[in-house]
């Protein structure tokens, strides 16, 4: 069943852990989410665990009987009530322990749901074999002997959608046995770069001794002293340049198996395999490929802005991240941005902040900064809870966006939820991003229209121009290097460390220009990247920017139907596949426009960039 409580995690800066913050007791409850709305206290939290755990041997009665309408329809409300009551008491266990990771008990709690998740998915386990293995009339007859599964038809259609693609009993077995073997490339380079990885101490901006670390790399990326970012970058590179050889295995190893499976399972291509989840059409992958690379001209200029806004001789991979603008000293209240954030998606419609009024109102926001707390900012909810919202509040202009954020999430969720039954409720990643950053493009609108000091208004413009250097340029990058690596592959070349540095490097020269210069480190990149272990995945982010971005230019106009149309992709859930949900609100991905819009967004920004006086 797709029920797998929502977890969107926004790239907000992790916080220091401070030991001068409050204890969660000492939090003010305002300040603090309402678990509580979930279960009233934690008694009535075990009933519901035991109820869940209970039900779950009662599962294995029907397999194999599901070929029967009343049988079939009776499994599936069942399975659709208890994935609600387990959503509930994951959601409930998982809040809790982010609250506070210091307190043991809800440490175990959580691990105790964790668990008992995997049990229903064991136990649910025989139910996708079994209808791939129909005959797509079976359906339709079930359907005509029972109206009532009509209401299931996509959701069924979509599990049968993979019967071509299905292997034998057998077969499916063997790889489900061999599976953590089958990912060990990417488990390895995790475990290798996670855990085994030693790097080099650098002198901090004060002249401070500190160990160089993975997640420390990214802020010190940002440092405003060259000679830190500088240090960082060669230290960081030092080591995966003598470990070059093993990642380059590692990653061979997972394109391999992409690429063996797709062959197994009758896919043209492993792409093909890996968008035919969510039923998207390759032609959206290479649109946006090939939009990007026509208009990467704006990436160059992009890169001689940033080379004169910084004011350096020669601009080195190492100068790509540091802001360009001096941070804005403004400091907002949570009231304050509350007001702020409903004031900016007031475009939106009065049903839209109505519900941004229960998010405040009914708590479902937690702000406070405590011990134990986990870091960073995410929306996390299921079908039967609250959609919350975990922050850790600072007040500063980047909170005021990522609480922008998060909230777009929540009302994603929250109108999915109220209008789709719970097989239907979850969106793929495909749609999410839309939500969230367009209230981040609404906020810059407005706070450009508000603000008339020069610095504050560039600040805004710069973070939506780095963001979408970042989001757009760079996730199509990792998309476009994907594809390379595994079409290399198929075609029988040997992906080597030689190999990818040297593509990486030729495609990163291509992208940002003849204005940076060329660090050779940079060429080997590609064996840090996480992503490329992802399987075609990160190009959703670069596809979701652009529509959010011809969704924002469309309200803003004031054109007619755009607020309705874009709520309805807000209420669509998974009802329909994303691409067609995204053609009913008027933009088709799968043509070129909609990426062509946002790059000229990019470059009337970029323009107000270059023409500021440095
Ligand atoms: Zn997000």
């Amino acid at each position: 069943m797709r029920f797998e409580p929502k977890r969107l995690f926004a790239d907000s800066a992790a916080a220091p852990a401070a030991n001068d913050l409050p204890a969660r007791s000492a939090v003010k409850v305002e300040e603090t989410w309402n678990v509580d709305a979930i279960f009233a206290d934690e008694a009535a939290f075990e009933t519901m665990f035991r109820t869940v755990r209970d039900r779950l041997p009662g599962y294995a009665s029907y397999q194999g009987r599901l070929k029967d309408e009343a049988v079939l329809l009776e499994f599936l409300n069942k399975a659709n009530a208890d994935s609600v009551d387990l959503g509930k008491v994951y959601v409930y266990a998982h809040l809790k322990r982010d609250q506070d990771t210091s307190d043991a008990k809800n440490a175990g709690l959580e691990m105790r749901t964790r668990q008992l998740f995997a049990e229903f998915m064991s136990a649910l386990s025989f139910f996708r074999p079994e209808l791939a293995s129909w005959d797509e009339d079976d359906m339709s007859r079930l359907i005509k002997a029972e109206p009532k599964l009509e209401a299931f038809a996509k959701y069924l259609d979509d599990i049968i959608r993979f019967a071509p693609h299905t292997l034998s009993d057998g077969e499916e077995k063997l790889l489900a046995a061999f599976s953590p073997v089958l990912g060990s490339g990417a488990s390895t380079f995790s475990t290798l770069t996670n855990a085994d990885f030693v790097f080099p101490h650098i002198r901090d901006e004060e002249g401070k001794d500190i160990e160089l670390t993975a997640s420390r790399y990214s802020r010190l990326m940002q440092s405003t002293s060259r000679d830190v970012r500088k240090a960082a970058f060669a230290g960081m590179y030092k080591v995966y340049g003598q470990f070059q050889n093993t990642c380059a295995g590692t990653l061979a190893a997972t394109v391999k198996r992409h690429n063996v499976e797709k062959d197994a399972r009758h896919f043209p291509s492993a792409r093909a395999m890996a968008l035919f989840d969510n039923a998207v059409p390759e032609a959206v992958y290479d649109n946006l490929v090939s939009s990007v690379n026509q208009h990467i001209d704006l990436l160059h200029r992009y890169t001689a802005m940033r080379k004169a806004r910084l004011g350096v001789e020669e601009l080195h991979a190492y100068d790509m991240y540091p802001s360009l603008v001096k941070d804005v000293d403004v400091h907002f209240s949570f009231e304050e941005a509350r007001a702020l954030v409903m004031a900016a998606l007031k475009p939106l419609g009065d049903d839209y902040l109505a519900i941004l009024d229960d998010a405040f109102s009914s708590r479902w926001i937690d702000r406070a900064e405590n011990r134990g707390k986990r870091s960073g900012a995410y929306s996390s909810g299921s079908y039967g809870t609250l959609p919350y919202i975990l922050l850790n509040w600072q007040g500063k202009l980047g909170d005021v966006f990522t609480l922008a954020h998060e909230l777009g999430h929540s009302v994603h969720s929250y109108l999915s939820n109220k209008t789709q039954p719970p097989h239907y409720a979850d969106y793929s990643i495909f749609l999410a991003e839309i939500a969230s950053t367009l209230n981040e493009n609404l906020l810059s609108n407005y706070l450009l229209q508000q603000w008339d000091d020069p610095d504050k208004r560039l600040y805004v413009i710069n973070e939506f121009v780095d963001g979408f250097k970042g989001t757009v340029f760079r996730q199509t990058q990792f998309a476009e290097f994907e594809q390379l690596i595994h079409e290399a592959d198929n075609r029988g070349e040997a992906i080597t460390a030689e190999f990818l540095t040297e593509h990486y490097g030729e495609m990163n020269r291509r992208y940002y220009g003849p204005a940076l210069t060329f660090d050779p480190e940079i060429a080997l990149e590609w064996s840090r990247i996480p992503h490329f272990y992802y399987n075609f995945y990160v190009y959703q982010y670069a596809t979701g920017f652009a529509a959010s971005s011809a969704f924002a230019r469309r309200i803003l106009a004031g054109e007619k139907g755009a607020v309705e149309r874009y709520k309805d992709v807000l209420r669509a859930g998974s009802s329909d596949y994303p691409i067609e949900v995204l053609k009913k609100a008027g933009l088709d991905m799968s043509k070129p426009a909609v990426v062509e819009e946002a790059l000229a967004s990019f470059e009337a920004f970029l323009a107000e960039m270059e023409a500021a006086p440095l």
